[in-house]
């Protein structure tokens, strides 16, 4: 441990929580980033500033101007060059820290992919923006034993939970399966930059403390920083009766459950099978502010340049203008939803 170390951190080391050998600690960590929208910029550059050792930032999009008003890591060149998300955050974070390792992955995590983008660390902060994803980070955890922090906003509101495999509830323990309808999302709902920060802020802490060798809070937070209500339940320990923490069963990482995604004619992907209603009328009204909609009882076609998307009511969609997945998926999680 040099001088220039000690200096760098000290205030943090001063901290009883952390001192010397939690700073060391922290040091040898190895974190994974899931998603680096609002959440996840944040957990990286506070993860970095604290002086995680290694941070790996996963995420499959790329840096747009509508991003800059709450992901504050990005700046208006990023998104003139359409930086992807990782690479931006991870060049950035090199010029705040470069005694740690950032490893950006530009890659959309999958059932496949999970162990290979996974592997290796030893806890995961969630920036996901979709339940899809978290429902996998959950399956993956608990199977593996490897610590995840859930967070999540929308609008004004927003909700984290430390999960512990073994200690505490996991995402299913609470919600045994994802919404069965159409959620809100940033892109139909709008969110308020500190919403974000406030999640993400705690996300860290709970991560700083869990690296540092100490107890998670165990408690279920939800904040609404419109109307400044903050709540907090206990969270139980892992569910007798939990599909994943008793009965063992992962579907999301087997893939069981994947929404199925095939090529679809030239320049087009298609989404099919999620299996649940949607209201495409209900749907057509919160997509009308974002661009060209129209909508019947059996299909609507939404056009978000160079994009459109046809859904229809079986949760099917057809994402045109591209032949990418990872942006078919994302376009869905963003425009629909999951
Ligand atoms: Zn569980």
């Amino acid at each position: 441990m040099t001088p220039r170390f000690f200096e760098r951190y000290s205030r943090q080391i001063l901290f009883s929580g952390v001192g010397e050998t939690g700073q060391r600690r922290l040091l040898d960590a190895r974190v994974a980033v899931v998603g680096c929208g609002a959440l996840g910029s944040f957990q990286a550059g506070a993860l970095a500033r604290a002086g995680v050792g290694w941070v790996r930032i996963v995420d499959r999009d790329y840096v747009e101007l509508s991003n800059l008003q709450r992901q504050w890591l990005f700046d208006e060149s990023d998104a003139e060059q359409g930086l992807p998300k990782a690479v931006a955050a991870a060049r950035h974070l090199g010029t705040v820290n470069g005694d740690i390792r950032i490893e950006p992955l530009v890659a959309d995590l999958t059932a496949e992919n999970a162990e290979e983008l996974l592997g290796g660390v030893q806890l995961i902060l969630d920036g996901a923006d979709n339940f899809e994803t978290r429902y996998l980070i959950n399956d993956y955890s608990v199977s593996r034993g490897v610590p995840w922090i859930y967070g999540a906003a929308v609008g004004s509101y927003g909700i984290t939970m430390p999960v512990v495999p073994g200690a505490t509830a996991c995402l299913r323990c609470i919600y045994p399966e994802p919404p069965a309808s159409a959620q809100p999302t940033c892109e139909t709902a709008g969110v308020l930059g500190p919403v974000t920060a406030v999640i993400a802020s705690l996300q860290v802490s709970e991560a700083l403390k869990m690296l540092c060798g100490a107890e998670p809070s165990r408690r279920i937070t939800t904040v609404d920083v419109w109307s400044g209500e903050i709540r907090q339940v206990a969270q139980p320990g892992p569910g007798d009766d939990c599909p994943a923490c008793a009965g063992r069963e992962f579907p999301y990482l087997t893939g069981r459950t994947r929404v199925p995604i095939s090529l679809c004619g030239q320049n087009a992907v298609q989404i099919h099978e999620r299996a649940r209603p949607l209201d495409l009328h209900d749907l057509a009204v919160r997509l009308a502010p974002l661009g060209a909609v129209r909508a019947n009882d059996f299909a609507l076609r939404f056009e978000t340049p160079p994009y459109n998307l046809m859904v229809f009511p079986d949760g099917r969609a057809i994402i045109k203008g591209t032949t990418d997945i990872g942006v078919a998926r994302s376009l869905y999680a963003r425009f629909i939803g999951t």
